[in-house]
């Protein structure tokens, strides 16, 4: 990995023990030539290890006696460009303790820059155009160092040098503040207490951050987070909140030591955490995260979000800029579309190369699982344990999108993309793609995607104009594979793929199914009987579709009478032509997506018949879980097919509702045990975005200690790229 601080690392040991010789980057990793015996050479490999800076790590070391050189130093050799670009891209990093200290310490001479950084710490990926990563690589490349700066980079023995992205005040990046026409004529050194004082005034500032621009407005505020709210008609998704410190996460959130790990890691994720019962004591849980018992935090990973949480001493609301369905805003221009939703903008001069959201992760069962893989984590790549025989460009899915290339035995994952809805997206998208290929100098020799020929990232795979050779595969298989590349399992395995939908081989809306695959090819054991899916796509935001479709299917035209909340939630009209559509199959694809069945549930029991998110039913479930109660409900499982029907009219003779939603809960794990039952020879492998549900995963990991799950990369269709990277069909 390059811009970790190695080659320094290298330099002061081989000075420290008296060695000769030279060290080089080139782009397929690190190369050192030293002048020593092999009793000394032992002791410096040894040391090389132990004492690693702590942003590097060393995936392979091999040693090996060359052609006598005598060197009069130790040198460090600069970077060589040639060849193909094997090396990784370093991820962009939290400001590190030092540099934090020095932040805050008047006579710094970096007192207060929002910009400081070193070699241990700041951006990488999001400033970089291209390998190897030096500075006239990236767009700091704008920025001509002053003398002083200069020094520090050219000094070996500096905790500064070849820090690429380093400046201060007299040369560095500079911030501006801006109301929506102009920017304010405020000093500089003033700036961030005026920045400040907007949001204690309840303001909502646009924050250009490392990958991207947030929104922020003051978290204790009702009145402002709701305008945030109001203004970028989000009525009950839940904020992320920035925190500035872990006193204060835990006056928010129960936070476990893994937890803690997580928040205070160089990566700085979000991490969703379960909220104290006071916490509307401390900010404003009705409107950052209204009717939910789970809060998302994270620390300030920026000098500047660290300036901004000293000057405003509480918690922020901090949400990635853009509008629904487009991409995070990167640059200020794509800003000028959210004119309507901040009052100021906070901004500098350092270009956003590549954009970046942030990273989400959560904790279950002592597991980690990454929700959302961006900031901190990508560029991401996975060793696999066998080589790919062609050089494969996977396009990913349509919702939550991520791409992969995969050469030799590496496959490298974009940070997460977004959903490919509209044409900023699908823009945002291609511009991904060829910055994978760009950096990484990469022409595929195959293009991999899934088998929906709806979905825009297959549409374009077609298009491509190389005339590429293309592999299509299934949407399932594919988030089971990703989980083999991850763990690096060979051989087959009883995958359990769980989600909204996905394209199944019959044309039908996939989603509940049990698969026993490998990297070549699957067999579909079983899956969730069929239903239909009243009105399509529109189904999907309305779980009172799906449940009614269940009731039609359970009671026929009886169902028209029901006093149910589901059935109320119709008008009279509505319910006649539901039924219609449902007798003749109008509009109403078959489907056998668990995610559905989810929100079905949540429906019949009354909790949500509308979402205004993705993933709002299942959160309302979680909440309603009780582990104190027990039991199950019946199903039925034969010819491949499992039945839920005896479910579902039990469920509606259910008097407490968490009765009926834990029972639910535990149904789902006895169905999995009970189809897995005759593959016990098999490991067990889960995934798809209904394992996003902490109680259903919890329960699954309780029940099947040894079941595997996505821990680095999304259950949800983030991690379908991966997968789609080690099909050899
Ligand atoms: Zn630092
Ligand atoms: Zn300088
Ligand atoms: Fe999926």
């Amino acid at each position: 990995m390059q811009g970790v601080g190695f080659r320094p690392f290298v330099y002061a040991l081989a000075s420290d023990l008296k060695l000769t010789g030279e060290i080089r980057n080139d782009t397929k990793g690190v190369r050192i030539f030293l002048n020593a015996t092999e009793e000394i050479l032992s002791h410096f490999v040894e040391r090389l290890q132990n004492e690693l800076p702590p942003l590097a790590s060393i995936h392979h070391i091999e040693v090996t006696q060359v052609l006598p050189k005598e060197f009069e130093g130790f040198f460090i050799v600069s970077s060589d460009q040639s060849g193909e670009h094997t090396a990784g891209i370093p991820p962009d990093t939290a400001t590190c303790a030092v540099c934090k200290k020095e932040l805050f310490d008047s006579s710094n001479r970096r007192y207060r820059y929002p910009f400081i950084t070193c070699t241990h710490c700041g951006p990488r990926y999001s400033i970089i155009y291209d390998l190897p990563y030096d500075r006239p690589n990236t767009s700091m490349r704008f920025f001509a160092m002053c003398d002083e700066c200069r020094r520090e980079y050219a000094d070996p023995l500096d905790r500064r040098y070849h820090a690429q992205p380093i400046g201060c005040w007299e040369c560095g990046p500079v911030l501006s503040l801006w109301d929506k026409n102009e920017a304010l004529s405020v000093k500089r050194e003033a700036l961030l207490d005026v920045a400040s004082q907007f949001l204690l005034d309840g303001k909502i500032l646009a924050v250009k951050g490392v990958g991207g621009y947030h929104l922020m407005c003051d978290a204790t505020n009702e009145e402002a987070v709701g305008r945030l709210r109001e203004r970028k008609r989000r009525p009950h998704k839940p904020f992320a909140v920035m925190v500035n410190d872990m006193k204060t996460a835990r006056l928010l959130a129960q936070v476990s030591d893994q937890e803690e790990a997580l928040l205070l890691s160089k990566e700085r994720p979000i991490v969703l955490l379960q909220a104290k019962s006071d916490a509307h004591r401390h900010i404003s849980m009705d409107a950052v995260a209204p009717g939910l018992d789970r809060i998302g935090l994270f620390l300030p990973y920026t000098p500047l979000h660290l300036l901004l949480l000293e000057g405003t001493d509480r918690p922020l609301v901090a949400t990635s800029a853009n509008m629904t369905d487009e991409p995070l805003c990167t640059t200020c221009e794509s800003l000028g579309k959210l004119a309507g939703v901040y009052d100021y903008v906070l901004d500098h001069d350092r270009k956003i190369v590549n954009g970046c959201d942030d990273s989400v992760v959560t904790a279950v069962e002592g597991q980690t699982v990454v929700l959302r893989r961006a900031r901190g984590y990508a560029p991401a790549s996975v060793k696999l344990p066998f080589r790919l025989p062609q050089k494969v460009l996977s396009m990913g899915a349509n919702q939550k999108n991520t791409v992969a290339i995969g050469f030799d035995d590496t496959v490298i994952l974009s940070p997460h993309i977004g959903d490919l809805d509209g044409i900023a997206s699908v823009t945002y998208y291609e511009k991904n793609i060829e910055t994978l290929r760009r950096i990484y100098n990469f022409t595929p020799e195959v293009i991999v995607h899934d088998q929906h020929p709806g979905y825009e990232s297959t549409k374009l795979a077609k298009q491509n104009r190389e005339k590429l050779p293309l592999r299509e595969i299934q949407h399932h298989h594919a988030h089971i594979l990703g989980v083999m590349a991850e763990k690096g399992i060979e051989g087959k395995v009883f995958g359990v793929a769980f989600d909204g939908t996905g394209y199944g081989e019959d044309g039908a809306l996939w989603g509940g199914e049990f698969l026993v695959c490998d990297y070549e090819g699957f067999e579909r054991a079983a899956h969730l009987k069929y239903f239909k899916l009243l009105g399509g796509e529109k189904a999907i935001k309305e779980p009172r579709r799906v449940a009614l479709s269940l009731l039609f299917e359970c009671f026929g035209d009886k169902a028209l009478e029901m006093k149910t909340p589901s059935v109320q939630a119709f008008s009279r009209n509505e319910l006649h032509t539901a039924y219609t559509m449902w007798q003749k199959g109008l509009n109403a694809p078959l489907s056998s997506s668990m995610g559905r069945l989810f929100d079905a549930v949540a429906s019949l029991v009354g909790v949500c018949q509308m979402m205004s998110f993705e993933g709002q039913s299942g959160m309302l479930l979680e909440m309603l879980y009780d582990p104190n109660i027990e039991g199950s409900y019946p199903f039925e499982y034969k010819d491949g097919a499992v039945d839920i029907a005896p479910m579902i009219k039990t469920i509606l003779e259910e008097q407490d509702i968490k009765t009926a939603v834990t029972k639910f809960f535990h149904t789902i794990v006895e169905m999995i045990a009970t189809v897995y039952s005759d593959y016990q020879h098999l490991p067990l492998v889960l995934s798809g975005g209904v394992f996003q549900n902490r109680v259903l995963l919890s329960l699954m990991l309780k029940r099947f200690p040894k079941a595997m799950i996505p821990n680095d990369f999304p259950p949800n269709d983030g991690g379908i790229a991966l997968g789609q990277a080690v099909y050899r069909g």
